[in-house]
């Protein structure tokens, strides 16, 4: 079996190909398997292939891939053909995210791909649990060792005194997060701090989709079309569910003029506070990152204890540096590389 970085991650046994959170749609692969539905995980075209691929995910995934590609992915748990098998680990990092499990049936060796991971308990999410594995295919997302971050249980804490006050003073509050995974973990987390609640139009859609799914969240109305001109509830504080965008967003920018609108991020950039939170404009912010911090991409590396490591995704480069420091045998996974045996 060989490993490429090519339609961003190729799995090349004698006579079959598993891909990755493949970038293109390819009917000469067997099986694809899809970790989660971010975008930078997902094809870069929605166009419909011409056939309906095979896929490996959970079922979450599969319905949130229809919802942001518009077409229909053949979802399996599992997936084995003669040369290889496949399955899924939960992943911990968006709302039944997985990690991949493959057996090479040749050379009986196990390969974990993490696609975006978070090993912390979160919410309604189960940290992912590294396994022991021959060859480890790890994101660094923040694959720098000045991205260490604090707990979640102590930044979701913190966040909760800071509404909290800015409510009991009579102001609303956004709270700033990615439309999927981290926007469902807030209102999960942080919803019953208010009891009126609004949510942007991407934001809102995705609560509908998780709930389908069963996950329970706070209902939350949809922020109306000109929140400044129609006007929003009458004197009583509010929640806001709102995109990780800044306070140069016209519609933000206008409900804090108008009602005096506090803004709060949820990033693992916020770990550089002062930095962010005047990039963002916020009032206040608390570094939640989906993906694991620093520490937490080692300890999944000390407790997979691979022969072979490529990092992949974000900070390829430093993390693969350090680990080599650390003894073990780490490559980054660049594109457009031809087979990685070569390093080894
Ligand atoms: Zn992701």
């Amino acid at each position: 079996m060989n490993i490429f970085c090519k339609n961003r991650i190729n799995l090349k046994f004698r006579n079959s190909e598993l891909l990755l959170d493949p970038k293109a749609m390819d009917s000469s692969a067997s099986c694809i398997f899809v970790s989660h539905a971010h975008m930078d995980h997902l094809p870069r075209s929605k166009k419909k292939p011409n056939f309906t691929p095979t896929a490996v995910c959970s079922e979450a995934t599969a319905r949130l891939f229809f919802e942001r590609m518009g077409y229909k992915i053949q979802q399996n748990n599992a997936w084995k053909n003669d040369e290889f098998k496949i399955k899924t680990l939960p992943g911990g990092h968006t709302f039944d995210s997985t990690v991949a499990e493959i057996i090479d049936l040749e050379s009986s060796q196990n390969i974990v791909y993490t696609g975006d991971v978070n090993i912390e308990d979160r919410g309604y999410l189960k940290g992912f649990e590294p396994k022991k594995c021959d060859i480890l295919i790890l994101e660094a997302t923040w694959g720098d060792r000045d991205y260490r971050f604090p707990s979640f249980e102590k930044q979701i804490e913190q966040a909760k005194e800071f509404i909290r006050n800015e409510l009991e003073k009579g102001y609303p509050v956004a709270l700033l997060g990615y439309p999927l995974g981290k926007s469902q973990l807030l209102n999960y987390c942080l919803g019953n701090l208010c009891e009126t609640r609004y949510s942007s139009n991407s934001i809102w859609k995705m609560e509908q989709v998780h709930k389908e799914l069963g996950l329970e969240l706070f209902e939350t109305n949809k922020l109306p079309q000109n929140p400044d001109e129609e006007g929003l509830v009458g004197n009583d504080p509010w929640l806001l569910f709102y995109n990780h965008v800044g306070i140069r967003d016209p519609t933000l920018s206008k409900l804090k003029t108008k009602y005096n609108l506090k803004v709060v991020g949820f990033s693992g950039w916020a770990k550089n506070l002062e930095n962010y939170k005047y990039r963002m404009g916020a009032d206040a912010a608390f570094t939640i990152s989906d993906h694991s911090d620093y520490s937490s991409l080692l300890e999944i590396v000390k407790e997979s204890n691979p022969s072979k490591i490529f990092t992949v995704f974000g900070n390829a480069q430093d993390l693969a540096r350090d680990l080599q420091k650390n003894g073990f045998n780490a490559v980054p996974l660049k594109e457009g590389q031809s087979t990685l045996d070569n390093f080894f």
